[in-house]
């Protein structure tokens, strides 16, 4: 049983200013495998507090006192990385294999891309006669969620730290260990009190105070839309800077090569990583409508080789994070049917021989792209196979969606690739595969307006002044 009922405000382990825990539960295996405390407004206040008072000193540190913390932090996470990729995997569900491997990996990369960044960040520059400085915008309210829960908490924790910015941290209610253990770790690297505090208990409750408290200046928040539509309008009272991170229907566009069968299948088991949970997930693929029945062979061959179970085993997929998130994706799997979409693969219920956990089953529909399960973000392993025409026909469906986070782009001819991928409006285009951390990341249209990772990520808790003359 796992225990996170003290807070981190002030630089000391704290507990509530009232008592109120939650259990928090094993997507795998039902059972109860925690508990933490449900803050409220008080503890918030402390934590905003503490917050305010360290960022006179934290604003004005150096870059060199900034680089031996995070250097600092970065041993202590390198010691306890098995135990965060653990702590995910129990409290999401991620296989074992993803928690210590990607999952606890994207964490150690921001945190070294912050360090990368830091080294030759230009905080000050001249431009004519004006000198623009940049600034830390102040006390920042850091609300993450939980489906790549030390990503997250990453991705806003390390350059909000290194540009000189104090945090409050209110990590996912569903998923609060990972989040907890990196507390530990910053507090042993010896973050300077109120530099780092974090609160847990619900969003309603914790992320609402943040949003609209009077010496927060800016939130950061990756989650749903209809939250981050609600974060804005409690911030806007106090003008704060809203940086939003939210949801995907991201299209995946197969080119019409001899890699097809082999690119459908690569991004048929891409969609069902991390059980489907992804943002940025590829959850609307599109295919030329001439190779469609091979397409959808290769999609059924892959979704069936998917291996589903015990998280802690050898398996691709594990449960998804809840109850309710179960119940979510069931609901968008009979929509699918109900509206008329193939089912290719996958399907209502438990995948065969599991009969307790949150598991679902790798699902695979050939549908249109105005069916419902092509339009909202539904958050589990269910892939979408739209047909189309042409070049242009593709692009249109691509575009044809609220939302514009993802994209990714596979075939042989690369300057085709990168046409498609310069015409699709979203935030980031994957073509053939690659990683970086310092590219950008965000959102066009309703995915939000932030762009986290790399030198962009500092941006997001800069202020600019300008001294003329
Ligand atoms: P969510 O919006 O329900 O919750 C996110 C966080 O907001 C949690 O910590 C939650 O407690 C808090 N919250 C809830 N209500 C709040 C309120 N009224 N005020 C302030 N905070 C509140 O999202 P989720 O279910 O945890 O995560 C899944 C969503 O996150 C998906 O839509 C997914 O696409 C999105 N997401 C986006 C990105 C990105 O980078 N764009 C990355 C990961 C996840």
């Amino acid at each position: 049983m796992r225990n996170c009922t003290q807070f981190y405000i002030d630089g000391r382990w704290t507990d509530p200013v009232t008592p109120a825990t939650a259990d928090v539960i094993n997507p795998a295996t039902e059972q109860v495998s925690g508990v933490i405390s449900l803050g409220s407004e008080a503890d918030v206040d402390l934590a905003v507090k503490a917050a305010r008072c360290a960022f006179g000193s934290w604003s004005q540190s150096s870059v060199a006192e900034r680089l031996d913390l995070l250097r600092a932090i970065q041993a202590g996470y390198a010691a306890r990385m098995q135990e965060l990729g653990e702590a995910v995997t129990e409290e999401m569900g991620a296989p074992l294999s993803l928690g210590t491997g990607f999952h606890v990996g994207l964490g150690a990369g921001h945190l070294q891309t912050a360090i990368e960044v830091l080294e030759t960040f230009r905080f000050e520059e001249q431009k004519g006669p004006t000198l623009l400085v940049r600034e830390p915008i102040g006390v920042c309210g850091l609300i993450t969620p939980w489906n790549w829960p030390l990503n997250q908490v990453t991705v806003k924790v390390f350059p909000a730290l290194a540009t000189g910015c104090t945090t409050v941290l209110k990590p996912p209610q569903l998923a609060p260990y990972s989040a907890q253990i990196l507390a530990e770790i910053l507090d042993k690297a010896g973050v300077p009190a109120g530099v780092f505090n974090m609160v847990q208990g619900k969003g309603s409750v914790i992320g609402a105070a943040l949003s609209r408290h009077p010496d927060v200046d800016m939130i950061s928040f990756t989650g749903s839309e209809p939250v981050g539509v609600q974060i804005s309008k409690d911030a806007a009272d106090t003008v704060k800077r809203v940086g939003l991170e939210l949801g995907g229907k991201s299209a995946w566009v197969i080119l019409d090569d001899d890699q097809l069968a082999a690119n459908v299948a690569a991004a048929t088991s891409g969609m069902m990583v991390n059980a489907g949970q992804t943002c940025s997930a590829g959850s609307r693929l599109l295919v030329p409508n001439a190779r469609l029945a091979e397409a959808l062979a290769a999609a059924r061959s892959a979704a069936e080789t998917v291996t589903v179970g015990d998280p802690l085993s050898d398996v691709a997929m594990g449960p998804v994070v809840s109850k309710a998130q179960w119940n979510v994706v069931q609901d968008y799997i009979a929509k699918g049917l109900d509206e008329g979409a193939e089912l290719i693969a996958g399907g209502l219920g438990r995948p065969e021989g599991i009969d307790r956990g949150y598991f679902c089953k790798p699902t695979v529909f050939r549908g249109t792209n105005d069916m419902v399960i092509a339009r909202e973000e539904i958050f589990g392993p269910v892939l979408v196979i739209i047909g189309y025409d042409d070049m242009d026909d593709a692009v249109a469906i691509a575009n044809d969606s609220p939302f514009g986070l993802g994209g990714y782009v596979s075939g042989q001819d690369r300057d085709t690739a990168i046409a498609i991928a310069r015409r699709m409006r979203t935030g980031a285009i994957w073509v053939n595969g690659g990683f970086d951390f310092h590219a950008p990341f965000g959102g066009y249209k309703r995915s939000g307006n932030g762009r986290e990772w790399g030198e962009h990520g500092f941006a997001e808790y800069l202020e600019v002044k300008s001294i003329i003359g």
